[in-house]
Parts: structure tokens; sequence; C-alpha cells
């Protein structure tokens, strides 16, 4: 029986003291090279993606999809776990401090078999961590998702990075509806702010959005009360994979995030 939460706060809290380690030297930005997810990699996230793979040795019968290296593990194994060991990389190459490391664990083969979850901003330590079936958590209290109904008040997190004019299209009227658009650059903590009712929505339907950004804030962020969906309303089913790419729309409630489809469509 592996004690999961246990091996993701630890894998986390090794991840965190590589980056203190890099801050304080003034390191971790040098590039490497490109990960199997396609980015470039710095130092920080091959050395970060290092430890967690570390830790999840340790523990036999797993799968690891992570950004860097891809894929590695039996196919056939019981637990998948899903790394971006540094999100928000750009962040933190340009001192902006918004970055942070997601690690989620799968029994099956589709984002609903998510069981852990777990997010730590590595600026400043919160960690956010959810089991499939109970409460979420954030340093250990329970969170809960907003309440707000209304979009003229909504706060929601877009990525509109690099988007084309049929997105922006397609925004345009929810963009107008809601109080303020904002994006952070991390979106896996982006959706732990979803979670926690800071923001009240967070979307990104430029089909871009990757496994790894979103495995475990989804279902930190499910577990605290929000309602995901893909650009149309139906249920996401990316497939488990380093490739992967897809759309989301969240929303802290299911009133709000009705609210949401609806403007999508215009
Ligand atoms: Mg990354």
């Amino acid at each position: 029986m592996v004690e999961w939460e246990s091996v993701l706060h630890d894998a986390a809290e090794r991840v965190q003291e590589v980056r203190d380690k890099l801050v304080s030297a003034r390191e971790g930005t040098e590039r490497i090279g490109e990960g199997a997810g396609g980015d470039i990699t710095m130092r920080v996230d091959q050395e970060a993606e290092q430890e967690i793979i570390a830790v999840l040795k340790q523990k036999g019968d797993v799968r690891i999809v992570a950004e860097e290296q891809g894929e590695t593990g039996p196919k056939d194994a019981r637990w998948t776990v899903i790394v971006d060991p540094i999100d928000g990389s750009s962040n933190f190459e340009r001192g902006i401090p918004f970055y942070c490391t997601s690690i989620a664990v799968l029994e099956g083969r589709t984002l609903d078999d998510t069981k852990h979850g777990l997010v730590r901003n590595l600026v400043n330590g919160d960690t956010y961590y959810a089991q499939a079936g109970s409460y979420a958590t954030k340093n250990g209290a329970e969170i809960k998702t907003s309440t707000l109904q209304n979009l003229r008040e909504a706060t929601v997190g877009i990525d509109i990075s690099r988007t084309t004019l049929p997105v922006v299209k397609s925004l345009n009227v929810l963009i107008a509806s809601i109080k303020r658009q904002m994006h952070f650059g991390a979106n896996a903590l982006e959706t732990c702010f979803l979670a926690e009712g800071r923001l009240d929505g967070f979307l990104d339907i430029r089909g871009r959005i990757r496994i790894m950004d979103m495995a475990a804030g989804q279902l930190i962020a499910k577990q605290a009360g929000a309602v995901f969906s893909d650009e149309r309303g139906g249920p996401l089913r990316p497939a488990i994979s380093v490739k992967e790419r897809f759309s989301v729309v969240g929303g802290g409630n299911s009133t709000l995030h009705a609210h949401i489809l609806a403007k999508l469509k215009g």
C-alpha cells in the first residue's frame, strides 16, 4: 500500500529545496534543451524532475508521465503519476513570483481516475492537496471554491497566450461580461486559485493545455467544489500522454460554469 499523500509531500519538499538552492545561487535558468512536452528545459526543470522521479522510483508499480523525460515505466502499471516539475518556468526565468510544482496520481487511464493531486507554490510554500472522495486542502486546512453566481462580478483566469483570431472571437462576449480577466502564467497554480475562491472561473479554450498542467489542479479544484468541462460543456477526456493538448472550462460552482459556457457560445 503506497501512502501517496506523504510520497507527494516528500517529492514536493525536495523540489522546494532544489528551487531554493538555485534561487539563492542565482542559478537555474540555464537552458539545457527541449523537454518531451516540447517546451525549453532549464536546469531548474531538469533538477526538480529528477528529484520527483527519484522519490517515485522507490514506489514500484508506477508509470510516470513527466514533462521533461516523457513517459517511462510499465504501460500496465497500477498507478500513473503525472508530473510537471515546474509549472510557470518562464515566470521563474523572469523572476516573476508565480510558479509551482504539480504531481497527480491516477489509478486507471482517464483524468477521472485521478486519486491524489498536489500542487506546491514554490515561491511561498503554500501546498494544495486533495484525495478523490475527500475535501481539498491548502496547508492542511479545508478550502472551498467561490460561491459567486453572476458574471458581472467574476474574476476569471483565461489563458490567451499566442491565441488566434477565432479563439479571441469566441472569448469576446465572455470577456465583455465579466469584471476582470487574468492570467498568471502557471495553470496548475491558477487552478488552485480557483479551488480556494481567489478566482471565480478558469478557462483555456485554445486547445493547448496539457495533462501535466491540469491533472492535479483539476482534482483539487473539483474536491473544493469546482465544475469542469470542455469548451462545449462535454466531459474532459484527454489522453494521458505528454503530447496531449486540450481545452478546459472551469467554474467555482455549476451556475457560474453554465454562465461561462453560455457566453462562449455567444
Ligand atoms: Mg514545466
